[in-house]
């Protein structure tokens, strides 16, 4: 058997690796048009910024080991132009000799991932504006950065001793992944960055509370953020510097631009061969990753999956899901019954030390999908034991159904970025097995107090959504308590910093001799920093025949909903 795979990095390369490993036999062709296959897409951003400092580390693989270790017949500076699928052949262009040659296959696989956008703006091709998805894009970056104008190569004279350093500028456009991580490498090399993005918050994947908080993190980490403006040009000045124009009507100049707007699904060899793409505009595959020919399936960013959620169609670019899909692509061509399952979006971005981390599906997906069965509690536990050194807050998002109790998904930020991708890999996980909140709960998960608590984040969220769902806890949310009896239990010291107009202060050790100040005909909202002393009150209340309710992650939770109305 004959398998062509076009692409050689995430999935290409997974999928061809695999393929022998399964079957000593089969001819494996692994075409890939760039210089490298099989390299660190994920890790360009930190050679940038001279955190991975070589840029041999970024190859993980080469087409020689290729060839020696797996005997996979692999080409790099090959680009599959065009597909018969008819007579199942591929033309294949030497990129290097613009040679073309023709290659048989019983079985083809497309992976070859989706550039970057490059919308047609004036100026866009100026030198000093790049896009980052390659390793040959990543040097063309940091070659500009060392000495790509008179005035970034003065930059090198620059030895700590002299009284002032000029200010290097840097524009990132876009508030995604890429457009994040370039901006915090830029901020470690020294620039002043400005990130401008259309939306009003970065990260889009995540809720606007969220989202806003993640916007406050790197903006205290010096990254100036401007939303609600898109870029429209970018105009030459003087000395090699660049000025990015936005819709505003504002200008920003810049020594460098990072254009990080999203990426496309590539489907000009689908096209070729009549394959049919989908109602997002990617190839549509099956779940065994075959495309509507049943000879060619197609792997990665350049595919439609289904979300696991919702079961909508959807684009979405990550590195492990084009590794399962390689990896299931060559499952199905040997014959095996492996089948994807969608993906859940599970994703995370270390940012400035921190990291702000999520898996399944948001609140403002279900809202857009005029889905109300579900309920969502915010909790701020500690990253470890708070009597363990070190321990620093997490802020979490969890949402459920209300009608079974499953899991829905999360969404968490904090300082200390293991200790959030460490509670967001185990919901993700309890989200594709299907949980309930009950199984978070009961979960068993690694404990000693420099990793976490007795009750981890991920048990006390089962617990409180269990108590919600029982009825022990009536929960509610800072949007919906107009009405409400306010009564806030914290300590009159913390009411220095801040405090809600019309709740009134009752601390919790004084709750059960003056329940009689409490109207027993409202609705009472229990507030307090992060709700563990109103979930105590809400109970006491409870008991006494009051109809209390717990404000959802208390002043914590209403200082985010406050940053996402102010952005
Ligand atoms: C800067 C950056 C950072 C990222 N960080 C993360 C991260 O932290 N976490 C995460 O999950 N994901 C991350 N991603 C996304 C992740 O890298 C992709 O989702 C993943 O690589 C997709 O795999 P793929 O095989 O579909 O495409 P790619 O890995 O992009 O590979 C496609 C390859 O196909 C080649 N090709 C295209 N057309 C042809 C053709 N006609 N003939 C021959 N070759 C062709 C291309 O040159 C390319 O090398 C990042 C991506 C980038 C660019």
């Amino acid at each position: 058997m004959k398998v062509i795979i076009v692409g050689g990095v995430a999935g290409g390369a997974s999928c061809a690796a695999r393929l022998r490993r399964l079957d000593e036999k089969v001819e494996i062709l692994m075409v890939e048009k760039g210089p490298y296959v099989s390299y660190a897409n994920c890790g360009l951003p930190y050679h940038i910024g001279k955190v991975i400092e070589k840029e041999s580390s970024l190859l993980v693989a080469t087409e020689q080991m290729f060839r020696a270790v797996f005997g996979i017949d692999c080409r790099t500076n090959c680009e599959a132009v065009a597909i018969d699928a008819k007579n199942k052949t591929v033309d294949l262009r030497n990129v290097t000799t613009g040679e073309v040659t023709t290659a048989s296959y019983d079985k083809l696989v497309l992976s070859p991932g989706a550039p970057s956008i490059h919308p047609p703006l004036p100026g866009i091709d100026l030198p000093g504006i790049f896009q980052v998805r390659t390793v040959p894009d990543t040097r063309a970056v940091v070659e500009w950065l060392d000495k790509g104008t008179d005035f970034l190569a003065g930059m090198s004279c620059y030895t700590g001793m002299q009284q002032s350093k000029p200010t290097t500028r840097a524009v990132v456009v876009g508030g995604g992944f890429i457009g994040l991580e370039c901006a915090e490498n830029l901020i470690h090399r020294g620039f002043e960055v400005t990130l401008i993005q259309k939306p009003d918050h970065v990260l889009t994947p995540l809720d606007p509370e969220i989202g806003s908080l993640v916007q406050g993190h790197i903006k205290r980490h010096g990254v100036k953020v401007v939303a609600n403006d898109g870029v429209v040009g970018f105009k030459q000045l003087e000395g090699g510097a660049i000025e990015v124009q936005t819709s505003n009507g504002k200008t920003f100049p810049a020594d460098v631009v990072i254009l990080a707007i999203g990426v496309r699904p590539d489907t000009k060899l689908a096209n070729s061969a009549g394959i049919a793409l989908g109602e997002r505009g990617g190839v549509l595959v099956n779940d065994q990753m075959i495309t509507s020919d049943p000879d060619i399936l197609a792997v990665g960013d350049a595919i439609e999956v289904k979300d696991f959620m919702t079961g909508e169609q959807s684009l979405i670019a990550l590195a492990g899901p084009a590794n399962r899909q390689g990896r299931i692509a060559a499952d199905v061509i040997c014959g095996r019954d492996s089948r994807y399952r969608g993906t859940q979006g599970t994703s995370i971005i270390g940012l400035f030390g921190g990291a702000a981390a999520w898996t399944g599906v948001s609140e403002k997906t279900l809202k857009r999908r005029g889905d109300t069965d579900y309920e969502k509690i915010y909790l701020f536990p500690n990253s470890h034991a708070g009597y363990y050194p070190g321990a620093k807050m997490i802020g979490l998002k969890v949402i459920f159904r209300k009608s079974d109790g499953k899991l829905l998904g999360a969404q968490a930020l904090g300082e200390d970025g293991p200790a959030v991708d460490k509670r967001i890999s185990a919901l993700a996980v309890f989200l594709q097995m299907g949980a309930t909140m009950d199984d978070l709960a009961e979960a068993e998960l690694c404990y000693a107090p420099q990793f976490g608590s007795a009750k981890d984040a991920v048990n006390f969220a089962g617990m409180i959504a269990g108590n919600i769902l029982r009825g022990d806890m009536p929960v509610s949310h800072w949007e919906s308590v107009d009405g409400a009896f306010l009564l806030d239990v914290r300590s009159p010291a913390e009411l220095v910093m801040e405090s809600v107009p019309d709740a009134v202060n009752i601390p919790l050790p004084q709750l059960r001799s003056r329940l009689g100040e409490l109207p027993k005909e409202r609705k009472i909202a229990v507030i307090c920093r992060s709700a563990q002393r109103a979930h105590y009150a809400t109970r006491i209340l409870l008991q006494h025949g009051f109809t209390a309710s717990t404000l959802s992650g208390g002043m914590l939770a209403r200082t985010m909903k406050e940053i996402a109305a102010t952005k």
